[in-house]
């Protein structure tokens, strides 16, 4: 039983095949430049070389057909035909109220999730083009989508609504939504199984935090709140986007900088953050190099990042009334050890110690960092959305 995971994006593409008999991925790879000149796409069979080409590959569908012909390529190929392929499974970013869970893929799904393309204009449109592209290159093979919002559909109201007139929820659904959702659910999940607890007895804050970074305050084995909201935009200090910040900020630069509607989201989404503060770079292993060169910027850069993600575990302490396990995945979480410890030496008031010999190393899989006596488990747990995909998916093709 093979299924074909599919992360879509306007101009790019990532696969992995993975064999369910084993949860083994076969294969991974992306396509890059879609609908540009000199496509790339880049495809790694597992235990065999990385097999790059350059071409011109317009669409989405043309994107499709030639992941498919890598995997079946004679030499670089990991199946003899795509008939292997029992199911497709696509990650879809904003997938609102309208769903809790992941779903088989039918008419109404598609036209539930271009419903919702207002709310996620950057990411549902490529997601239906994933969708679509598959439906030509394999019409009879199902499809399933997972939804990076579902997980925190939990939420209770008072976690999710703004204090803003209700009318804007009702006409609108302006709400927080949360991201990341399929990870922190993920997560979770993994670190309860590493500490042989049930999940549903643990107070867990789950802390994705990659380029883009949300934390999650998981009670019960629910979502109970998370710092993203209605956008990705909300929450903490990210490569180079803002995080939260005051909204009366948002009329009073447009006014002065005379700034259209665009240009103000353009610049809280892609020029704030880490790369707006540091003036130099939006990926945490330059903020650091900088840093120990002495560098001002980026080491208040670092310390605003910090500051602002040890605030937010605060807060989900107290929203919880406690915390069992702080668990760190994403590209920060999983890789850098200073941020895992400054965060960490300023929670002495939970009772958290971490080992800095254990923090040091170094491994793909979930591990405790903190001492036996910490009052609070600290994990660091490796994220796999891919596999969450290719396990739903297979899991809604058996029924
Ligand atoms: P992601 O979006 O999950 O791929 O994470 C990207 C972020 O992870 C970037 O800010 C990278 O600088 C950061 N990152 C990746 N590897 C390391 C590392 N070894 N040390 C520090 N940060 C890292």
């Amino acid at each position: 039983m093979k299924v074909l995971v599919i992360n879509a994006g306007s101009s790019s593409l990532k696969y992995q095949l993975y064999n369910m008999t084993d949860e083994s991925v076969l294969a991974k790879g992306r396509v890059e430049r879609i609908g540009m000149d000199s496509s790339i796409l880049v495809h790694e069979p597992t235990g065999g070389e990385e097999y790059n080409t350059v071409s011109e590959i317009l669409d989405h569908t043309i994107a499709i057909r030639r992941v498919l012909e890598s995997l079946t390529d004679e030499k670089h190929g990991v199946m003899k035909s795509v008939d292997e392929i029992d199911a497709v499974g696509h990650r879809v970013v904003q997938g609102a109220e309208s769903f809790k869970e992941s779903v088989l893929v039918d008419k109404d799904v598609k036209k539930e999730i271009r419903r919702l393309f207002d709310l996620a204009p950057l990411h549902n449109p490529a997601h239906i083009m994933g969708i679509e592209a598959v439906e030509l290159n394999m019409p009879d093979v199902p499809q399933v989508v997972v939804f990076d919002t579902a997980f925190h559909q939990t939420m209770p109201e008072k976690a999710y609504l703004y204090a803003i007139p209700k009318v804007l929820y009702k006409k609108h659904k302006v709400r927080r939504y949360g991201f990341h959702g399929t990870s922190h659910y993920y997560v979770s999940l993994a670190a309860a199984e590493y500490l042989k607890r049930p999940l549903k007895e643990l107070k867990v804050i789950t802390c994705h935090i990659g380029n883009g970074g949300s934390l999650t305050a998981v009670k019960d084995g629910i979502s109970v709140d998370t710092s993203m909201g209605m956008t990705p935009l909300e929450g903490l200090i990210m490569g180079t986007r803002s995080g939260d910040l005051d909204p009366a900020i948002v009329p009073y630069v447009m006014n002065k900088e005379e700034l259209s509607i665009g240009e103000v989201n353009f610049m809280l989404n892609k020029h704030s953050g880490l790369m707006a503060i540091s003036g130099s770079s939006s990926d945490m292993r330059e903020i650091t190099d900088a840093m120990a060169e002495g560098d001002a910027n980026s080491t208040l850069a670092f310390e605003m990042f910090e500051y602002r993600l040890r605030k937010y575990i605060g807060s989900y302490v107290a929203a919880m009334d406690g915390v069992d396990v702080i668990v760190f995945t994403a590209g920060i979480g999983e890789n850098s050890a200073i941020v895992r410890e400054k965060v960490c030496e300023n929670l002495t008031y939970l009772g958290v110690k971490l080992d800095p010999e254990l923090n040091k190393i170094r491994s793909g899989d979930p591990r405790r960092i903190s001492t036996p006596d910490s009052k609070v488990e600290v994990l660091v747990v490796p994220t796999n959305e891919e596999l969450v995909i290719a396990r739903d998916t297979y899991k809604l093709i058996q029924k």
